[in-house]
Parts: structure tokens; sequence; C-alpha cells
């Protein structure tokens, strides 16, 4: 069992900017000696050069658009070596999609969604496979989008759906050589990606009153989740969406339920427990 990283290889897609839930996990992983080998978006180049350069851990950085089966191609050629960890932090919707409903999402809209965000994984992850060694890792991040209605989500509710079933595909496909695919379902957090979801502040304050924990979570605790899914403390575990929210999900009903007094009901708050 090998929880120092020293000697491992990491390759880390979607670091937009410090914010960047990517960005986290590859400091965690650095942080157990690791090292990384960054894909980054053309457009983004001025921005993550500042973060790349001059960082002893990034051993490479390389132009990748996910969406370009010979820009990921060219990436796989690039980067040098092989690898014991792969991160999948990508995901875009057109604005058209996310800002009416879904009804009047278009199907090129849907495509595009489904394809940056979810089918994205299947063509990393045909690249990388000869590159990955046995007993390697690989994280993608969801969101609770995928399992219930979050307004403003729309069309990446399906995408994220499309994504976890991905990854239990995935698991299967590269089980054979103990490659383990797993997804994080990340709660709400503050990132480039997020300030394109309508009501995001809304949704924030929601998650951070109702959670279990009453708090978001933050990129740390993700991070510190991929870690444990990347290395060898994950061993066991593949084709899993491990929840990452502060316990959100586990909530049906908020238990100050009987504090709220909803538009129309009774004066007296309903009383729950044993009378
Ligand atoms: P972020 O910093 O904006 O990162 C998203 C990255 O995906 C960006 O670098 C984005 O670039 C990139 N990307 C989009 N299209 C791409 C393409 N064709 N090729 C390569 N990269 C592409 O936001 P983040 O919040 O850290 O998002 C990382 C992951 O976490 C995403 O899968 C997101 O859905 C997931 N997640 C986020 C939250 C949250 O609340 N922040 C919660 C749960 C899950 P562009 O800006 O060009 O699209």
């Amino acid at each position: 069992m090998t929880f120092d990283l020293k000697g491992k290889r990491a390759l880390v897609f979607g670091v937009a900017s410090e914010d960047s839930i990517a960005w986290a996990i590859a400091q965690e992983l650095a942080r157990h000696g690791a090292t990384v080998t960054m894909g980054y978006q053309k457009r983004f180049l001025s921005r993550v050069m500042g973060l790349f350069k001059d960082t002893p851990w990034i051993d490479g950085w390389h132009e990748c658009d996910v969406t370009q089966e010979d820009s990921v191609q060219r990436f796989f050629e690039e980067a040098e070596g092989t690898f014991d960890m792969m991160v999948h932090c990508i995901a875009f919707a057109p604005a058209t999609a996310l800002q009416d409903e879904l009804i009047r999402t278009t199907s090129e809209d849907f495509g595009t969604a489904l394809d940056v965000s979810a089918y994205s994984l299947v063509r990393l992850c045909r690249f990388a496979e000869p590159k990955l060694n046995d007993g390697a890792g690989v994280v993608c991040l969801t969101y609770l989008g995928a399992d219930r209605v979050v307004p403003g989500y729309r069309v990446m509710g399906t995408a994220k759906a499309a994504l976890q079933e991905l990854t239990r595909e995935l698991a299967v496909c590269m089980g054979g050589r103990a490659i383990r695919v797993n997804a994080i379902s990340a709660g709400p957090i503050r990132t480039l990606a997020a300030s394109g979801v309508p009501g995001f502040d809304n949704i924030l304050d929601w998650m951070a009153h109702s959670a279990p924990l009453k708090r978001n979570v933050t990129q740390q605790d993700v991070a510190r989740s991929a870690l444990f899914m990347l290395s060898d403390l994950g061993s066991g575990v593949t084709g899993q969406t491990l929840y990452v929210d502060a316990g959100y999900s586990a909530v049906g009903v908020p238990p100050e339920l009987d504090k709220v007094r909803l538009p129309g009901q009774a004066a007296k708050p309903i009383a729950f427990g044993v009378q």
C-alpha cells in the first residue's frame, strides 16, 4: 500500500484558473510527491501559464481541446512516459442551453454539452490507456444535477448523468488491467464554470443551509477525496460516484422544516417526533 506518491505521475485536464477544482487536485497530488502533466485549453494559455511556469512539480503542459480527436492525439504524443493517475475536470454547455428552459434545448446545444462534458472522458481514456500503468486511477467530476433536478443546471444534468454511466462502463473496460475509474459528485463551488449556472449564488446559500455539515465544500475537500480515489488507498473502488457535498445528498427534507412557515400554512409550525 503506497500513500506516498513519490515517483507517481498524474495527467490533469481542466485547469482554467487558480480557483479550478483541477488545480486544487493537482496541488494535493503534488503535496504527496506526485508530478503532474497538464492539458490546457488554448484560450486559457496566458492565465494558466502564470500558474504552471516555475512550478517544480509540473513536468509538462500541452494544449488539449478534448472535443478534437487530433488535439487529444497530439497531446498524448507530446506527453512523454507513462502515468499512474488521470483527472478529468471538464464541462461545458452553451449559454443558450443554460439560460432557456430545457424543453427548448436544441439538438446542437445538447450534442455540444454531451460531447464536451461526457464523451470527452471516453476519448481521453481511449488515448490514455496505452500510457496508463496497471493499477492507475482515473477520476472525473460530476454534480447532483445528474440525479435530481437542480434549477438552472438543465442540459448539464443530462450530460453529468451520462458521465456517471460512462464512469461505470469505463471501469469495466479498463478493470482487466486494474485501472480504476471513479467520479466525484462535488457540492457547488465558486469557479469559472459555475458562474455560467443561473442562480448559482442561491444554490450555494441553500446548500450551506441544508447540508448536515452546515457549510459548502471547498476545492480542498474535493481534492482530498480525489487523492484517496486516485491513490492505492482506493485500490478496491471502481465505477463509483462519491458524493463530496457536505452531506447534502443524504438529506431528503431539511431538519429545520419544523421551524419554517410555508405560505398558506397554519400558524402553528409542524411538530415532528413522538408527542
Ligand atoms: P473551471 O475552473 O471553469 O474548469 C472547467 C474546465 O473545463 C475549464 O478549463 C473549461 O474551459 C474546460 N473545458 C471546457 N471545454 C473544454 C474543451 N473542449 N477542452 C478542454 N477543456 C475544456 O470549473 P470547475 O468548477 O473547476 O469545473 C471542473 C469540473 O468540476 C467540471 O466537470 C464541473 O462540471 C465539475 N463540478 C463543478 C462544480 C462547481 O460547483 N464548481 C460542482 C460539481 C462538479 P472553458 O471555460 O473553455 O469551458
